[in-house]
Parts: C-alpha cells; sequence; structure tokens
C-alpha cells in the first residue's frame, strides 16, 4: 500500500466581496487540491492553501512522499520537518504544519477506502453523528464592482453595509442552513456600528448564540469597551485586539471568554497563551494545526489546561468540510459550532453534490469510505484553468481594497 503519485493541482473558485479588518475578499479565491495516489489505483483527496509558496512546496516534497506506506502518516510528517525544517529548509513548524495537513488529509482518505471505513473512524470514531457550524456573517458590497474592464460580478446575497443588512443576510443564510449560531466578521467599521450589528442579531434571533471576530482590530481599550457593552450578549469574543500580552489584559477584564486563531497557533504560542491566561476558547483549523490527528490532540491539550476550543475557517470547498466534519465528530473536546465558509463558495465546490448537506445547521458526517466524498474532474479542471486564467498567486485583500477605494489603510488596531 505505497504511495505511488502526488498530483497538486491549484485552483480560483469565486468568491464575493466580503469585508474584513485587512480589505475585501478578490473575486477569486485560490486553494490547492492534491491527489494522492496509492498503488497506482486508489486515490486519497486533501484540500488546502491556493498560496504559490504552498504549492511550490507541495511539488517539492512528490519525491518524498511517493514510496511511503500511505498508513505511515507519522513518517511522512518527519520526513516533510526534514525536508524543510532546520539549516536546510528554516521553515517554522507551523509552515511545515500546513504542508504535512494537506497531506495527512489525503493519506487518510485513501486508508479509509482502503479498508472501508469513514475517516472519523480512523480518528477514534465518531462521538456525534452530525456537526454544527455557524451562520458566518461578514460586511459585504452589493457584488463585486465593474474593475478594469471586467464587467461587474453580481451575487444573490445583497449588500450588509448596516445592522439590517447584517440581519437580512443572517435570514436568508438560517432559513437555507438551519444554523443554530451566528458568528459575525467585524473589524470593518467603527466598533459602535458593529456592537449595533450585534444587537440587531440578538433581537431579530433570540436565543442563537452570538460571536464577533473584528481580528485584531481593536486596541486594548477599545476591546474592553465592546467586551463590557457587549456583556450578556457574545458567547465568546475572537480575537479583538493582537498579541499574547494584549489579549491576556482584555481577558482579564471581560464577562465573556476570549476566543483566538491568531494569537495561540502554535504549541509554542499554547504554553504562553496559558500562562498568560490569554484566551479561553482555541480555535482548532487542521490545515495550521497538522492535519486531523494533531487537531486531535490540540483538543486533549485544551482539556488538560482546562481551555475550551472551537473550529475556524478560511475560504473552503468540500473536501475541506468534509475533513472538519470528520475530526469534529471524532474530537470529544470541541464544544462550540464551528466557523465554515461554505455557504459563500459551495456553488464552485470541487466535489460532486449529494454527500455534504445542511440539516438544522449540521452536516452530517459522511458514511462513505475515507472523506465519503468524491472529486467532480471537471469541475477541477474548469477551476484550474480558471486559476491559470487568472494570473494569480496570492490573496491580497489589501491590494483589491485600494483598487476600489484608493488609499485605503489597512494598519491595526484601526479603533
Ligand atoms: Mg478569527
Amino acid at each position: 500500500m505505497l504511495i505511488t503519485d502526488l498530483i497538486v493541482t491549484p485552483i480560483a473558485f469565486a468568491d464575493p466581496p466580503l469585508l474584513n479588518s485587512t480589505g475585501v475578499h478578490e473575486p477569486l479565491a485560490l486553494r490547492t487540491i492534491v491527489q494522492l495516489v496509492v498503488d497506482g489505483d486508489v486515490v486519497g483527496l486533501g484540500e488546502g492553501s491556493g498560496e504559490r509558496v504552498v504549492i511550490d512546496r507541495l511539488k517539492s516534497v512528490r519525491d518524498v512522499v511517493v514510496g511511503q506506506s500511505v498508513f505511515a502518516t507519522s513518517a511522512i510528517e518527519a520526513l516533510i520537518d526534514e525536508t524543510f525544517g532546520g539549516d536546510g529548509g528554516g521553515l517554522s513548524r507551523i509552515e511545515r504544519r500546513v504542508v504535512f495537513s494537506i497531506i495527512e488529509v489525503a493519506c487518510l482518505d485513501a486508508q479509509g477506502k482502503l479498508l472501508g471505513v469513514p475517516v472519523c473512524d480512523l480518528l477514534g470514531g465518531a462521538v456525534r453523528d452530525a456537526v454544527p457550524y455557524s451562520a458566518y456573517l461578514f460586511y459585504k458590497l452589493d457584488g463585486h464592482p465593474a474593475l478594469d474592464g471586467r464587467p461587474p460580478i453580481p451575487d444573490s446575497w445583497g449588500p450588509a453595509l448596516d445592522p439590517s443588512g447584517l440581519v437580512a443576510q443572517a435570514r436568508l443564510m438560517i432559513d437555507e442552513f438551519g444554523f443554530g449560531s451566528i458568528k459575525l466578521k467585524g473589524g470593518v467599521f467603527p466598533p459602535v456600528e458593529e456592537i449595533a450589528g450585534i444587537r440587531a442579531l440578538a433581537e431579530e434571533f433570540p436565543g442563537l448564540p452570538l460571536r464577533i471576530d473584528p481580528n485584531g482590530a481593536w486596541s486594548v481599550a477599545t476591546s474592553i469597551q465592546v467586551a463590557r457593552d457587549l456583556s450578556g450578549v457574545l458567547e465568546y469574543l475572537e480575537d479583538p485586539t493582537l498579541g499574547l500580552d494584549a489579549m491576556a489584559t482584555v481577558a482579564a477584564r471581560a464577562s465573556m471568554p476570549l476566543a483566538t486563531n491568531m494569537c495561540v497557533v502554535s504549541v509554542e504560542s499554547f504554553a504562553e497563551g496559558v500562562a498568560k491566561k490569554s484566551v479561553g476558547v482555541v480555535l482548532s483549523d487542521h490545515h495550521y494545526w497538522g492535519g486531523l490527528r494533531h487537531t486531535r490532540e490540540l483538543g486533549a491539550l485544551c482539556d488538560t489546561f482546562g481551555l475550551a476550543m472551537s473550529m475556524h475557517s478560511n475560504s473552503h470547498l468540500g473536501i475541506s468540510l468534509a475533513a472538519m466534519t470528520h475530526v469534529a465528530a471524532a474530537t470529544p473536546h470541541l464544544g462550540y459550532a464551528c466557523d465554515t465558509h461554505y455557504p459563500w463558495n459551495r456553488s464552485d465546490d470541487v466535489v460532486k453534490p449529494g454527500v455534504l448537506r445542511f440539516v438544522d445547521g449540521a452536516v452530517p458526517v459522511p458514511s462513505g469510505p475515507g472523506l465519503g466524498v468524491e472529486l467532480d474532474h471537471d469541475v477541477l479542471e474548469r477551476l484550474h484553468r480558471q486559476y491559470v486564467d487568472s494570473g494569480r498567486t496570492t490573496r491580497d485583500d489589501t491590494a483589491y481594497a485600494r483598487r476600489l477605494k484608493p488609499g485605503y489603510d489597512p494598519i491595526l488596531p484601526r479603533y
């Protein structure tokens, strides 16, 4: 059961103009799809970052991975560390784990297909049949405007630039997907406006847990003030400010727990975050923490040190959603609805429809072998062509924001 090939395919897929603390999502989001071939026959799927640097690293470890047993993921991780770590590569542990995570998921998908079991069974088995996700709201423009001769790109969501726009967006998302909790990506407008947005959501959807994530756009003083204003309204406050020390200062004065995917991002920062009491909730993400098994280990770490665990998301498609669902199903300590961008990007999914679906805001764990999803090769080819034609190799929300609004300044903290 040896790995005989590793096929790396960069893709670009449609993304609406979502706003965040560093700018605006561009019309195309980038991603990489990996097909890991075992014995020339079984194919395991992986999905991850579409940044050029990650694609180059994946391609450069092909010769290291080919020839290894598909079950030897620890050995493969060590080989990747050897390739990129130390004096030769000089990559940080996080950078190495970004590469390994995509390959690990593909290995687990192939293992499951070989054994005829779902991936969650390779992780200790599911402790829940379906994984709840949150409605992930964004301030957003009313479609991508015309630019450089390109026609405008409308979408069905409409604008969300004030509390009523957010409520309308939440209504659309909850009506279609049934989500039972809401997250707002903030850090876009002055906090008083975003507080008004959260209050409007609380009024419209009483009882639904609410979160806001300004991605470090606020100073310590502003963060403390927002925490006071939204006391009793938020289930957690995500990355209001930047850095373990600043977060610790806010955490000591906030009534709700602080959550993060920005300051506790590795085993090293985990230890420091625990010592400083910077956060109460760690947002896992298998793409950054080194795959599904390391994510389960993160759950054990959080449990040991008295921290809660939730899950972070970036723009992604169905292979990632399947992987997120399997690991969330198999992680007992995960105690919150997970984040997902899937509603924003699902129209371009590389996975054949039918398996991934939302029932009352939760994705039933796919029951087929491996991840349980099937690659649509026609869509993959179309999205790869789109990637090549776009000429893009990196994500740059700030540059796009500046093309729409010259002089846009992404400096943080902004408020
Ligand atoms: Mg976040």
